[in-house]
């Protein structure tokens, strides 16, 4: 019997790569730009697995477009919004994605964001950097101060903690609104307190975004949203983009009814070099690079290349965002 073929939706690296093409038969992308769509759906067909990016739309055109033979899909992230669900495990096929090894590197780069929007960090480089720096000024770039501060955390999960153990450093008050996990132990441990999102609106000097994107978590920052924040409120996205309207964003950064805000993940992305959030100084855009360690990239690319290979195997992925497909026994190998 042949290697299984497989189509792997950009260069990723090594530690995953390798394992692939020891096994497989791989497709392997080769641009820096994701295949356009006509390209993904001429280039999955007759494969067993698929190694998506969340750059790429994994719908039921791209499954058809494989045809019943394919098994696996693993995606390089741990959000699968970039893949419909409900249809893969309509068909029974599994999904793997990458949750836990990249939770520090993202809460890190969470931390970062907010201590750079706060202290006006990027504004002060490029003010240096244009030789506009004469003077020690005393009213000069005055940012807002994180020891001490309320930090709201949207989402409890493994990255919300994540930034509240680094929270707990900075003496921060950490209020956290996640309807799934009212009664976290974890939150005890940590000194936080669960309350509802108008709440927590209401009272963090700094707030963070840590849920998933799906239809109730699209768009659950708007302009309603924004009325109810501090005017020094400082908001950090690093989970989905569409999770903030950016329209109503672009008008709570540009009348000042919030002092600063940082993304690391935009709606659309990426975020058109016209785009108006652009042009405020009041805003930090970092191109999606929550887990972008040398270190966390490499593991992230094995755990994917594991998931992949199991699934080709007819084996259960160590790591399956719909293990509802194994419910009724294992999917047909
Ligand atoms: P997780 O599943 O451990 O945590 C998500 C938390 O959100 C859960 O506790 C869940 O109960 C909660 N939640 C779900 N729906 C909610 C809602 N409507 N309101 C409030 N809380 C809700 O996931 P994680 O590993 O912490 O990752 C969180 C998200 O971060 C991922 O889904 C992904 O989209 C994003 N992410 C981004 C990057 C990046 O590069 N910027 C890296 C990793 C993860």
């Amino acid at each position: 019997m042949g290697k299984p073929r497989v189509f792997v939706a950009r260069v990723i690296p090594e530690e995953g790569l390798a394992l692939i093409r020891e096994t497989c038969d791989a497709d392997i992308w080769p641009a820096e730009l994701p295949p356009a769509r006509q390209e993904l759906l001429s280039r999955v067909r007759g494969v067993e697995g698929i190694l998506s990016l969340l750059t790429d739309a994994i719908d039921a055109e791209v499954m058809d477009a494989a045809g019943p033979q394919l098994r696996v899909i693993s995606n390089l992230a741990v959000g699968v919004d970039n893949i419909d669900l409900d249809e893969a495990t309509r068909r029974k096929i599994p999904v793997g994605h990458t949750p836990g090894v990249l939770t520090e590197t993202t809460a890190d780069l969470a931390f970062a964001l907010m201590l750079a929007a706060a202290r006006r960090i990027v504004e002060g480089a490029r003010y240096v950097q244009a030789g506009r720096w004469k003077t020690w000024g005393p009213m000069l770039l005055l940012g807002q101060d994180v020891a001490g501060a309320a930090l709201g955390i949207i989402g409890f999960g493994r990255i919300g903690k994540a930034v509240a153990r680094r929270a707990r450093g900075f003496d921060m008050r950490i209020l956290y609104y996640d309807p799934y996990c009212r009664e976290d132990p974890a939150a005890q441990e940590l000194g936080a307190q669960c309350v509802d999102l108008e709440t927590l609106l209401r009272e963090s000097d700094f707030i963070t975004i840590h849920v998933p994107l799906t239809p109730q978590t699209r768009h659950m920052i708007d302009d309603r949203a924004f009325s109810l924040m501090k005017p020094t409120a400082v908001l950090v996205n690093t989970a989905r983009g569409p999770i903030v309207d950016p329209e109503a964003l672009y008008r709570a950064l540009k009348d000042h009814r919030i002092f600063a805000a940082a993304l690391d993940v935009t709606e659309p992305e990426p975020l058109p070099a016209d785009s108006p959030l652009l042009t405020l100084d009041n805003l930090i855009v970092v191109p999606h690079i929550g887990s972008a360690s040398v270190a966390t990239r490499g593991k992230m690319a094995r755990m994917a290349a594991e998931n992949l290979l199991a699934g080709l195997r007819g084996e259960r992925l160590p790591y399956c965002a719909n293990p509802q497909v194994y419910e009724a026994g294992m999917p047909s190998a």
